[in-house]
Protein backbone atom coordinates (compact mmCIF):
# COMPACT_ATOMS: atom_id res chain seq x y z
CA UNK A 1 0.00 0.00 0.00
CA UNK A 2 2.63 2.37 1.00
CA UNK A 3 4.29 2.05 -2.67
CA UNK A 4 1.75 4.14 -3.84
CA UNK A 5 1.14 8.32 -3.77
CA UNK A 6 -2.05 9.60 -4.06
CA UNK A 7 -2.48 12.90 -5.90
CA UNK A 8 -5.67 15.28 -5.24
CA UNK A 9 -6.48 18.13 -7.02
CA UNK A 10 -9.89 20.35 -5.68
CA UNK A 11 -12.99 21.82 -7.62
CA UNK A 12 -15.11 24.22 -5.18
CA UNK A 13 -18.22 25.58 -6.14
CA UNK A 14 -19.67 28.32 -3.82
CA UNK A 15 -22.74 30.10 -4.28
CA UNK A 16 -22.40 33.88 -4.12
CA UNK A 17 -24.11 36.33 -1.68
CA UNK A 18 -25.80 38.92 -3.89
CA UNK A 19 -29.06 40.66 -3.54
CA UNK A 20 -29.49 39.40 -7.07
CA UNK A 21 -28.74 36.75 -9.77
CA UNK A 22 -25.70 37.05 -11.54
CA UNK A 23 -27.34 38.17 -15.06
CA UNK A 24 -31.06 39.77 -14.44
CA UNK A 25 -32.89 41.49 -11.26
CA UNK A 26 -34.21 38.28 -10.13
CA UNK A 27 -33.96 37.82 -6.14
CA UNK A 28 -30.90 35.39 -5.32
CA UNK A 29 -32.61 33.63 -2.30
CA UNK A 30 -31.13 30.10 -1.14
CA UNK A 31 -33.54 30.30 1.61
CA UNK A 32 -36.43 30.89 -0.51
CA UNK A 33 -38.83 27.39 0.10
CA UNK A 34 -41.75 28.04 -2.62
CA UNK A 35 -40.20 26.64 -5.97
CA UNK A 36 -40.61 28.60 -9.05
CA UNK A 37 -40.95 32.31 -7.74
CA UNK A 38 -37.34 33.79 -8.03
CA UNK A 39 -37.81 33.64 -11.83
CA UNK A 40 -37.66 36.03 -14.99
CA UNK A 41 -37.32 35.38 -18.86
CA UNK A 42 -33.84 36.17 -18.32
CA UNK A 43 -32.76 33.63 -16.17
CA UNK A 44 -35.27 30.81 -17.89
CA UNK A 45 -33.92 31.59 -20.53
CA UNK A 46 -36.50 33.28 -22.69
CA UNK A 47 -35.16 33.41 -26.41
CA UNK A 48 -34.50 37.31 -27.11
CA UNK A 49 -33.14 38.05 -23.81
CA UNK A 50 -29.79 39.41 -22.67
CA UNK A 51 -27.67 39.16 -19.81
CA UNK A 52 -26.71 42.23 -17.62
CA UNK A 53 -23.38 41.47 -15.44
CA UNK A 54 -23.66 41.97 -11.47
CA UNK A 55 -21.02 44.08 -9.99
CA UNK A 56 -21.58 42.36 -6.26
CA UNK A 57 -20.85 39.37 -7.64
CA UNK A 58 -17.85 40.40 -9.48
CA UNK A 59 -16.44 42.07 -6.60
CA UNK A 60 -17.03 39.27 -4.47
CA UNK A 61 -14.55 37.00 -6.76
CA UNK A 62 -11.78 40.10 -6.70
CA UNK A 63 -11.64 40.26 -2.91
CA UNK A 64 -11.25 36.33 -2.83
CA UNK A 65 -8.64 36.41 -5.31
CA UNK A 66 -6.97 39.66 -3.35
CA UNK A 67 -7.45 37.08 -0.14
CA UNK A 68 -5.36 34.55 -1.40
CA UNK A 69 -3.04 36.33 -3.24
CA UNK A 70 -4.05 35.47 -6.62
CA UNK A 71 -3.52 37.59 -9.96
CA UNK A 72 -6.47 39.21 -10.59
CA UNK A 73 -7.84 40.06 -14.93
CA UNK A 74 -7.72 43.02 -16.58
CA UNK A 75 -10.13 42.03 -18.93
CA UNK A 76 -13.44 40.92 -17.96
CA UNK A 77 -14.65 38.10 -20.26
CA UNK A 78 -17.31 35.75 -20.04
CA UNK A 79 -17.19 31.81 -22.54
CA UNK A 80 -20.81 29.82 -23.52
CA UNK A 81 -20.22 26.50 -21.95
CA UNK A 82 -23.10 24.63 -24.33
CA UNK A 83 -24.06 21.20 -22.87
CA UNK A 84 -27.76 20.04 -22.45
CA UNK A 85 -29.41 19.24 -19.04
CA UNK A 86 -32.79 19.89 -18.37
CA UNK A 87 -31.76 22.31 -15.21
CA UNK A 88 -30.18 24.45 -17.47
CA UNK A 89 -32.90 26.32 -19.46
CA UNK A 90 -30.53 28.18 -21.95
CA UNK A 91 -28.94 24.95 -23.12
CA UNK A 92 -25.74 26.93 -22.16
CA UNK A 93 -24.03 27.91 -18.97
CA UNK A 94 -22.21 31.39 -18.88
CA UNK A 95 -18.90 31.02 -16.92
CA UNK A 96 -15.30 31.78 -17.72
CA UNK A 97 -12.68 29.85 -19.56
CA UNK A 98 -9.78 31.23 -21.07
CA UNK A 99 -9.63 34.25 -19.09
CA UNK A 100 -10.77 33.43 -15.39
CA UNK A 101 -11.53 36.18 -12.86
CA UNK A 102 -8.07 35.09 -10.89
CA UNK A 103 -5.62 33.28 -11.84
CA UNK A 104 -3.04 31.61 -9.09
CA UNK A 105 -2.66 32.06 -5.21
CA UNK A 106 -2.35 29.97 -2.72
CA UNK A 107 -4.65 28.84 0.11
CA UNK A 108 -3.05 26.23 3.40
CA UNK A 109 0.03 25.70 1.26
CA UNK A 110 -1.97 24.64 -1.60
CA UNK A 111 -1.51 26.12 -5.23
CA UNK A 112 -4.59 27.74 -6.53
CA UNK A 113 -5.09 27.36 -10.53
CA UNK A 114 -7.97 29.57 -11.12
CA UNK A 115 -10.93 31.26 -9.25
CA UNK A 116 -13.82 32.23 -12.00
CA UNK A 117 -17.80 33.08 -12.16
CA UNK A 118 -20.10 31.47 -13.69
CA UNK A 119 -23.90 30.99 -13.49
CA UNK A 120 -25.69 28.42 -11.23
CA UNK A 121 -28.12 25.63 -12.81
CA UNK A 122 -31.65 24.93 -11.65
CA UNK A 123 -32.31 22.52 -8.34
CA UNK A 124 -33.83 19.33 -10.24
CA UNK A 125 -35.96 17.58 -7.78
CA UNK A 126 -36.23 13.76 -8.52
CA UNK A 127 -39.09 11.95 -6.60
CA UNK A 128 -38.78 7.79 -6.57
CA UNK A 129 -42.20 7.15 -5.59
CA UNK A 130 -43.02 7.59 -9.51
CA UNK A 131 -43.92 11.19 -9.62
CA UNK A 132 -41.34 12.05 -12.08
CA UNK A 133 -39.17 14.81 -12.02
CA UNK A 134 -39.47 18.71 -11.35
CA UNK A 135 -37.38 21.45 -11.61
CA UNK A 136 -37.10 24.34 -9.19
CA UNK A 137 -35.56 27.82 -11.46
CA UNK A 138 -35.03 29.71 -8.07
CA UNK A 139 -31.60 28.67 -7.98
CA UNK A 140 -30.63 28.91 -12.08
CA UNK A 141 -28.30 31.94 -12.53
CA UNK A 142 -27.50 32.58 -8.89
CA UNK A 143 -23.81 33.40 -9.16
CA UNK A 144 -21.28 30.95 -8.47
CA UNK A 145 -17.63 31.00 -8.25
CA UNK A 146 -15.33 27.91 -8.68
CA UNK A 147 -12.00 27.70 -7.81
CA UNK A 148 -9.53 24.87 -8.58
CA UNK A 149 -6.68 23.76 -7.23
CA UNK A 150 -3.08 22.42 -8.77
CA UNK A 151 -3.41 18.82 -8.35
CA UNK A 152 -1.03 18.84 -4.93
CA UNK A 153 -2.66 17.76 -2.29
CA UNK A 154 -1.44 14.30 -0.88
CA UNK A 155 -4.21 12.98 1.46
CA UNK A 156 -8.20 13.43 2.39
CA UNK A 157 -6.96 15.48 5.49
CA UNK A 158 -5.19 17.93 4.18
CA UNK A 159 -8.06 18.15 1.33
CA UNK A 160 -10.52 18.48 4.08
CA UNK A 161 -8.42 21.10 5.65
CA UNK A 162 -8.12 22.97 2.51
CA UNK A 163 -11.73 22.82 1.86
CA UNK A 164 -12.48 23.87 5.64
CA UNK A 165 -10.09 26.73 5.22
CA UNK A 166 -11.60 27.89 2.12
CA UNK A 167 -15.33 28.22 3.91
CA UNK A 168 -14.09 30.55 6.77
CA UNK A 169 -11.97 32.55 4.33
CA UNK A 170 -15.98 32.70 2.10
CA UNK A 171 -17.41 33.60 5.27
CA UNK A 172 -15.08 36.04 7.04
CA UNK A 173 -15.26 37.63 3.38
CA UNK A 174 -19.07 37.56 3.29
CA UNK A 175 -18.72 36.47 0.01
CA UNK A 176 -20.72 33.08 0.51
CA UNK A 177 -22.71 31.64 3.69
CA UNK A 178 -20.95 28.60 2.18
CA UNK A 179 -22.92 26.22 3.82
CA UNK A 180 -21.74 22.33 2.47
CA UNK A 181 -25.16 20.56 4.08
CA UNK A 182 -27.10 23.69 2.08
CA UNK A 183 -25.31 22.99 -1.24
CA UNK A 184 -23.90 26.34 -0.66
CA UNK A 185 -20.64 25.22 -1.17
CA UNK A 186 -20.04 22.12 -3.15
CA UNK A 187 -16.35 20.28 -2.89
CA UNK A 188 -15.46 17.99 -6.09
CA UNK A 189 -12.68 16.22 -5.32
CA UNK A 190 -9.98 14.91 -8.20
CA UNK A 191 -8.20 12.11 -7.05
CA UNK A 192 -5.50 9.39 -8.96
CA UNK A 193 -2.82 7.07 -7.37
CA UNK A 194 0.69 6.35 -8.99
CA UNK A 195 3.09 3.99 -8.01
CA UNK A 196 6.06 5.89 -6.08
CA UNK A 197 9.74 5.16 -7.91
CA UNK A 198 13.37 6.19 -7.80
CA UNK A 199 13.22 7.62 -11.03
CA UNK A 200 11.80 11.35 -10.01
CA UNK A 201 11.28 12.06 -14.10
CA UNK A 202 8.97 9.02 -14.00
CA UNK A 203 7.76 9.94 -10.57
CA UNK A 204 5.76 13.21 -12.25
CA UNK A 205 3.66 11.63 -14.45
CA UNK A 206 0.21 11.18 -12.91
CA UNK A 207 -2.00 8.32 -12.42
CA UNK A 208 -5.25 8.56 -14.22
CA UNK A 209 -7.92 10.46 -12.11
CA UNK A 210 -11.38 10.23 -11.06
CA UNK A 211 -13.86 13.12 -10.26
CA UNK A 212 -15.84 12.43 -7.42
CA UNK A 213 -19.25 14.31 -6.84
CA UNK A 214 -21.97 15.17 -4.58
CA UNK A 215 -19.56 15.39 -1.37
CA UNK A 216 -21.87 16.94 0.80
CA UNK A 217 -20.08 17.79 4.34
CA UNK A 218 -16.26 18.17 5.09
CA UNK A 219 -16.28 14.09 6.43
CA UNK A 220 -17.62 13.10 3.12
CA UNK A 221 -15.05 14.93 1.50
CA UNK A 222 -12.25 12.87 3.40
CA UNK A 223 -14.48 9.56 3.54
CA UNK A 224 -14.69 9.88 -0.76
CA UNK A 225 -10.86 10.11 -0.87
CA UNK A 226 -10.01 7.69 1.47
CA UNK A 227 -12.53 5.33 -0.09
CA UNK A 228 -10.98 6.27 -3.38
CA UNK A 229 -7.35 6.18 -2.88
CA UNK A 230 -7.64 2.52 -1.68
CA UNK A 231 -10.01 1.44 -4.48
CA UNK A 232 -7.92 2.57 -6.99
CA UNK A 233 -4.67 0.97 -5.14
CA UNK A 234 -6.84 -2.16 -5.24
CA UNK A 235 -7.19 -2.27 -8.90
CA UNK A 236 -3.52 -1.73 -9.98
CA UNK A 237 -2.65 -3.95 -7.48
CA UNK A 238 -5.07 -6.61 -9.43
CA UNK A 239 -3.55 -5.31 -12.63
CA UNK A 240 -6.63 -3.65 -13.83
CA UNK A 241 -6.51 -0.22 -15.10
CA UNK A 242 -8.16 2.72 -13.55
CA UNK A 243 -10.67 4.27 -15.94
CA UNK A 244 -10.95 8.19 -16.18
CA UNK A 245 -14.80 8.75 -15.35
CA UNK A 246 -17.45 10.83 -12.88
CA UNK A 247 -17.90 8.58 -9.76
CA UNK A 248 -20.70 10.10 -6.94
CA UNK A 249 -20.59 9.27 -3.21
CA UNK A 250 -22.73 6.94 -1.12
CA UNK A 251 -22.84 8.48 2.33
CA UNK A 252 -24.57 5.61 3.54
CA UNK A 253 -22.90 2.49 1.99
CA UNK A 254 -19.66 4.86 2.41
CA UNK A 255 -18.73 3.45 -1.53
CA UNK A 256 -17.94 5.75 -4.18
CA UNK A 257 -19.98 4.72 -7.47
CA UNK A 258 -19.55 4.93 -11.50
CA UNK A 259 -21.58 7.67 -12.69
CA UNK A 260 -20.31 8.77 -16.49
CA UNK A 261 -17.25 8.71 -18.06
CA UNK A 262 -15.46 12.05 -18.13
CA UNK A 263 -16.55 14.48 -20.90
CA UNK A 264 -13.41 16.48 -21.96
CA UNK A 265 -13.07 20.41 -22.71
CA UNK A 266 -14.10 20.17 -26.31
CA UNK A 267 -17.28 18.80 -25.66
CA UNK A 268 -18.26 21.50 -24.05
CA UNK A 269 -17.45 23.87 -27.21
CA UNK A 270 -16.66 26.83 -25.26
CA UNK A 271 -16.99 29.88 -27.53
CA UNK A 272 -16.68 33.83 -26.39
CA UNK A 273 -20.27 34.54 -24.93
CA UNK A 274 -21.64 37.13 -27.74
CA UNK A 275 -24.30 39.02 -25.48
CA UNK A 276 -21.64 40.08 -23.17
CA UNK A 277 -18.61 42.20 -24.23
CA UNK A 278 -15.38 41.99 -22.59
CA UNK A 279 -15.16 44.75 -19.84
CA UNK A 280 -12.05 46.56 -18.69
CA UNK A 281 -11.60 45.98 -15.11
CA UNK A 282 -9.87 49.41 -14.77
CA UNK A 283 -12.85 51.58 -16.08
CA UNK A 284 -15.17 50.32 -13.72
CA UNK A 285 -14.21 52.03 -10.10
CA UNK A 286 -16.30 49.60 -8.09
CA UNK A 287 -14.10 46.91 -9.38
CA UNK A 288 -11.12 48.99 -8.18
CA UNK A 289 -9.17 49.39 -4.65
CA UNK A 290 -10.37 46.61 -3.19
CA UNK A 291 -7.61 45.69 -1.07
CA UNK A 292 -8.79 47.99 1.62
CA UNK A 293 -11.95 46.12 2.14
CA UNK A 294 -10.41 42.88 3.20
CA UNK A 295 -10.97 42.05 6.54
CA UNK A 296 -8.14 40.61 9.18
CA UNK A 297 -8.19 37.10 7.23
CA UNK A 298 -8.54 33.46 8.98
CA UNK A 299 -5.04 32.90 8.93
CA UNK A 300 -3.85 36.21 10.34
CA UNK A 301 -6.15 36.28 13.39
CA UNK A 302 -4.99 32.71 14.40
CA UNK A 303 -1.44 33.88 13.98
CA UNK A 304 -2.50 37.10 16.75
CA UNK A 305 -4.55 35.64 18.95
CA UNK A 306 -1.44 32.89 19.57
CA UNK A 307 0.79 35.59 20.13
CA UNK A 308 -1.30 36.92 22.84
CA UNK A 309 0.32 34.00 24.59
CA UNK A 310 -2.04 32.83 26.97
CA UNK A 311 -4.80 30.92 24.30
CA UNK A 312 -4.52 27.18 23.85
CA UNK A 313 -4.77 26.07 20.29
CA UNK A 314 -7.98 24.45 20.37
CA UNK A 315 -8.86 28.01 21.92
CA UNK A 316 -7.82 29.91 19.22
CA UNK A 317 -9.59 27.94 16.73
CA UNK A 318 -12.85 27.81 18.57
CA UNK A 319 -12.29 31.74 18.44
CA UNK A 320 -11.19 31.96 14.74
CA UNK A 321 -13.80 29.43 13.16
CA UNK A 322 -16.50 31.53 15.05
CA UNK A 323 -16.76 35.05 13.61
CA UNK A 324 -19.57 36.26 15.66
CA UNK A 325 -17.47 35.09 19.00
CA UNK A 326 -14.19 36.28 17.30
CA UNK A 327 -16.00 39.90 16.98
CA UNK A 328 -16.53 39.65 20.70
CA UNK A 329 -13.43 38.97 22.23
CA UNK A 330 -11.41 41.71 20.05
CA UNK A 331 -14.10 44.56 20.90
CA UNK A 332 -14.29 43.34 24.65
CA UNK A 333 -10.41 42.82 24.80
CA UNK A 334 -10.55 46.32 23.42
CA UNK A 335 -12.35 47.21 26.71
CA UNK A 336 -10.95 46.01 29.12
CA UNK A 337 -7.09 46.55 27.62
CA UNK A 338 -5.38 44.30 30.95
CA UNK A 339 -4.09 40.85 29.60
CA UNK A 340 -5.28 39.38 33.13
CA UNK A 341 -8.78 40.88 32.25
CA UNK A 342 -8.44 39.65 29.03
CA UNK A 343 -8.32 36.07 29.96
CA UNK A 344 -10.87 35.90 31.90
CA UNK A 345 -12.49 37.57 29.57
CA UNK A 346 -11.89 34.68 27.11
CA UNK A 347 -12.26 31.66 29.66
CA UNK A 348 -16.36 32.92 29.79
CA UNK A 349 -16.25 33.48 25.68
CA UNK A 350 -14.84 29.72 25.16
CA UNK A 351 -16.69 27.75 27.84
CA UNK A 352 -19.82 29.74 28.51
CA UNK A 353 -20.94 31.39 25.70
CA UNK A 354 -19.97 29.59 23.24
CA UNK A 355 -21.60 26.84 25.13
CA UNK A 356 -24.94 28.58 25.02
CA UNK A 357 -24.14 28.98 21.69
CA UNK A 358 -24.16 25.69 20.95
CA UNK A 359 -26.92 24.91 22.47
CA UNK A 360 -28.82 27.57 20.86
CA UNK A 361 -27.46 28.86 17.66
CA UNK A 362 -29.33 31.82 17.13
CA UNK A 363 -29.19 32.69 20.57
CA UNK A 364 -27.87 36.63 21.10
CA UNK A 365 -24.38 36.94 22.08
CA UNK A 366 -24.11 39.85 24.95
CA UNK A 367 -22.76 42.68 23.97
CA UNK A 368 -18.93 43.61 24.40
CA UNK A 369 -19.76 46.56 26.87
CA UNK A 370 -21.68 44.11 28.90
CA UNK A 371 -19.19 41.64 29.00
CA UNK A 372 -16.64 43.98 30.09
CA UNK A 373 -18.84 45.17 32.91
CA UNK A 374 -19.84 41.56 34.01
CA UNK A 375 -15.52 40.92 33.70
CA UNK A 376 -14.99 43.90 35.89
CA UNK A 377 -17.34 42.94 38.69
CA UNK A 378 -16.37 39.55 38.84
CA UNK A 379 -12.31 40.22 39.00
CA UNK A 380 -13.20 43.11 41.29
CA UNK A 381 -14.47 40.72 43.80
CA UNK A 382 -18.05 42.11 43.52
CA UNK A 383 -19.50 39.07 42.27
CA UNK A 384 -19.40 35.54 42.22
CA UNK A 385 -18.19 33.04 39.07
CA UNK A 386 -22.18 31.69 38.92
CA UNK A 387 -23.61 35.36 39.32
CA UNK A 388 -21.16 36.39 36.26
CA UNK A 389 -22.47 33.16 33.96
CA UNK A 390 -26.04 33.91 34.44
CA UNK A 391 -25.96 37.57 34.23
CA UNK A 392 -24.21 36.85 30.43
CA UNK A 393 -26.77 34.28 29.70
CA UNK A 394 -29.55 36.47 30.75
CA UNK A 395 -28.48 39.87 29.44
CA UNK A 396 -28.93 41.38 32.64
CA UNK A 397 -26.37 42.84 34.80
CA UNK A 398 -26.79 41.27 38.44
CA UNK A 399 -27.66 43.70 40.81
CA UNK A 400 -25.66 42.63 43.85
CA UNK A 401 -27.06 42.34 47.17
CA UNK A 402 -24.32 44.47 49.64
CA UNK A 403 -24.25 40.52 51.23
CA UNK A 404 -23.14 38.49 48.31
CA UNK A 405 -20.26 41.07 47.52
CA UNK A 406 -16.96 38.73 47.38
CA UNK A 407 -15.41 42.06 48.81
CA UNK A 408 -17.80 42.15 51.98
CA UNK A 409 -17.41 38.66 52.32
CA UNK A 410 -13.66 39.23 52.72
CA UNK A 411 -14.08 42.01 55.80
CA UNK A 412 -15.98 39.95 57.52
CA UNK A 413 -13.71 36.71 57.27
CA UNK A 414 -11.30 39.31 58.60
CA UNK A 415 -12.48 40.43 61.23
CA UNK A 416 -13.60 37.20 62.41
CA UNK A 417 -10.09 35.99 62.43
CA UNK A 418 -7.97 38.67 63.32
CA UNK A 419 -5.71 36.26 65.07
CA UNK A 420 -4.67 34.48 61.27
CA UNK A 421 -4.68 38.34 59.95
CA UNK A 422 -1.98 38.66 62.34
CA UNK A 423 0.22 35.46 61.61
CA UNK A 424 -0.33 36.66 57.30
CA UNK A 425 0.93 40.06 58.62
CA UNK A 426 4.07 38.56 59.80
CA UNK A 427 4.63 36.99 56.87
CA UNK A 428 2.91 33.43 57.59
CA UNK A 429 1.76 31.86 53.95
CA UNK A 430 -0.26 29.40 55.53
CA UNK A 431 -2.36 32.17 57.16
CA UNK A 432 -3.07 33.14 53.65
CA UNK A 433 -4.33 29.96 52.66
CA UNK A 434 -6.32 29.12 55.69
CA UNK A 435 -8.52 32.80 54.70
CA UNK A 436 -8.97 32.03 51.13
CA UNK A 437 -9.92 28.84 52.62
CA UNK A 438 -12.36 30.76 54.76
CA UNK A 439 -13.62 32.38 51.55
CA UNK A 440 -14.15 29.41 49.54
CA UNK A 441 -16.10 28.00 52.64
CA UNK A 442 -18.34 30.63 53.18
CA UNK A 443 -19.20 31.07 49.18
CA UNK A 444 -19.84 27.56 48.85
CA UNK A 445 -17.36 27.22 46.42
CA UNK A 446 -18.79 29.57 43.96
CA UNK A 447 -15.73 32.41 44.61
CA UNK A 448 -12.14 32.45 42.51
CA UNK A 449 -9.92 31.83 44.56
CA UNK A 450 -7.30 33.93 43.04
CA UNK A 451 -9.51 36.61 43.63
CA UNK A 452 -9.80 36.11 46.87
CA UNK A 453 -6.28 36.21 47.36
CA UNK A 454 -5.79 39.66 45.71
CA UNK A 455 -8.82 40.85 47.91
CA UNK A 456 -7.49 39.52 51.32
CA UNK A 457 -3.53 40.72 50.45
CA UNK A 458 -5.29 44.19 49.27
CA UNK A 459 -7.07 44.27 52.95
CA UNK A 460 -5.34 42.70 55.36
P1 LIG B 1 -10.57 18.37 -16.53
O1 LIG B 1 -10.26 19.00 -17.85
O2 LIG B 1 -10.78 16.91 -16.59
O3 LIG B 1 -11.62 19.10 -15.76
P2 LIG B 1 -8.43 19.76 -15.28
O4 LIG B 1 -7.05 19.67 -15.80
O5 LIG B 1 -9.23 20.97 -15.55
O6 LIG B 1 -9.22 18.46 -15.70
O7 LIG B 1 -8.33 19.56 -13.72
C1 LIG B 1 -9.46 19.51 -12.94
C2 LIG B 1 -9.01 19.20 -11.54
O8 LIG B 1 -8.40 17.94 -11.48
C3 LIG B 1 -7.99 20.17 -10.95
O9 LIG B 1 -8.31 20.41 -9.60
C4 LIG B 1 -6.69 19.43 -11.05
O10 LIG B 1 -5.79 19.80 -10.02
C5 LIG B 1 -7.13 18.00 -10.85
N1 LIG B 1 -6.27 17.01 -11.50
C6 LIG B 1 -5.79 17.05 -12.75
N2 LIG B 1 -5.08 15.94 -13.01
C7 LIG B 1 -5.11 15.19 -11.88
C8 LIG B 1 -4.57 13.93 -11.50
N3 LIG B 1 -3.87 13.18 -12.34
N4 LIG B 1 -4.81 13.48 -10.26
C9 LIG B 1 -5.55 14.19 -9.40
N5 LIG B 1 -6.08 15.37 -9.69
C10 LIG B 1 -5.87 15.87 -10.92
MG1 LIG C 1 -13.09 20.36 -14.58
Amino acid sequence: MNNYQPTIGLEIHAELKTRTKMFCDSANDPNEKLPNVNVCPICLGHPGTLPTINKQAIINVLRVGLALGGQLTERLEFDRKNYFYPDLPKGYQISQYKNPLVAGGTLNGVAITRVHLEEDTARSIHNDDGGGSLIDFNRAGVPLLELVTEPVISSAKQAGDFAREFQLLLRYLGASAANMEKGEMRVEANVSVRLKTENEKENEKFGVKVEVKNLNSFRAVERAIDYEVKRQIKMLEAGKPVIQETRGWDENKGKTFSQRQKESAHDYRYFPEPDLPPVQIGAVPEFNNLAGTIPELPWQKRKRLTQLGFLQKQDVEQIVNDFALAELFDQVAVALEKSELVKTAANFILNDIAGQRRKKPDWPLPTSAHLAEVIRRYQAGEIASPQAKSSLLSGVITKVAKTESLSDLVSKIIADNLKVVADFRAGKQAALQYLIGQGMKESKGTANPKILEDLFKKKC
